[in-house]
């Protein structure tokens, strides 16, 4: 499960994958206030990540500006090279460019035909917000539970699942997209709204198959399983927990 507000909190969805806990945590704090609570509090920077999933992040000593975030998104796995050479090499000029190995999630080549719509069963949509937009989420949220029937979440003030930072989320019936989804555009009040159908490949939904209202912002997915992977391909379902009582404004 991705999003149900009776799973555990901070528990990330991948149960398949729990070595990966750890690094992954970490990922969202990265991206999330926690990180600037902690720069704040302790001086320290979160630099060098282990990018190759090799080891826990470090901490470097110095500035944020100088070493954390500059370092952050650095592949420590080049290769070996002598002080004061490229570690490429110097003959990258010459490479022919390389097909990337996907074209779509799970499939090495162009998809045969279209998948059907009909495989999405229902629909979340997470609004996220910080310590600035907090009103502007409750706004959305008030005038949202009062106007559609829906699962609605609870408060989420941390990174939780794939996402990194604060956020609530309703879930929808496909009948409400239409509705729904040009009613989030116009009430959006500027905030960064993630839209994504479930299917029986909750990675896709999230990093393929997503709209977004505004500006997008990270999906924390690493070692999500893809749909090959996962040992249960049951859809998350949707249990309208609102009571709307507000005509819808036309
Ligand atoms: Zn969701």
């Amino acid at each position: 499960m991705t999003d149900r507000t009776d799973a555990p909190k901070n528990n990330h969805p991948l149960d398949t994958a729990p070595v990966n806990q750890a690094v992954d945590g970490e990922w969202a704090n990265l991206l999330s206030p926690q990180r600037r609570q902690l720069i704040r509090d302790s001086g320290l920077a979160i630099g060098a990540l282990a990018f190759a999933g090799l080891a826990a992040p470090t901490r470097a000593t110095g500035s944020p500006q100088a070493s954390g975030v500059a370092d952050a998104g650095k592949n420590l796995a080049e290769p070996v090279h002598k002080p004061g050479e490229s570690p490429w090499g110097y003959e990258t000029y010459k490479q022919a460019t390389p097909r990337p190995a996907g074209i779509r999630p799970g499939e090495k080549q162009l998809p045969a035909r279209p998948r059907a719509y009909t495989d999405i069963k229902s629909y979340h949509a997470h609004i996220y917000f910080d310590e600035d937009s907090y009103e502007k989420a409750a706004l959305i949220r008030r005038w949202a539970a009062e106007r559609f029937a829906v699962e609605l979440g609870d408060w989420n003030l941390e990174p939780r699942g794939p996402h990194t930072t604060p956020s609530f989320y309703f879930g929808f019936a496909n009948a409400l997209l239409p509705t729904v989804l040009p009613w989030l555009q116009l009430n959006s009040l500027g905030l960064t709204i993630l839209i994504h159908p479930n299917t029986d490949d909750p990675r896709a939904d999230h990093l393929y198959y997503a709209l977004w209202v505004n500006r997008s912002q990270p999906v924390n997915a690493f070692d999500w399983p893809t749909r090959e992977q996962r040992k249960d391909l049951s859809v998350e379902q949707i249990y309208p927990n609102t009571k709307p009582h507000v005509t819808l404004e036309t």
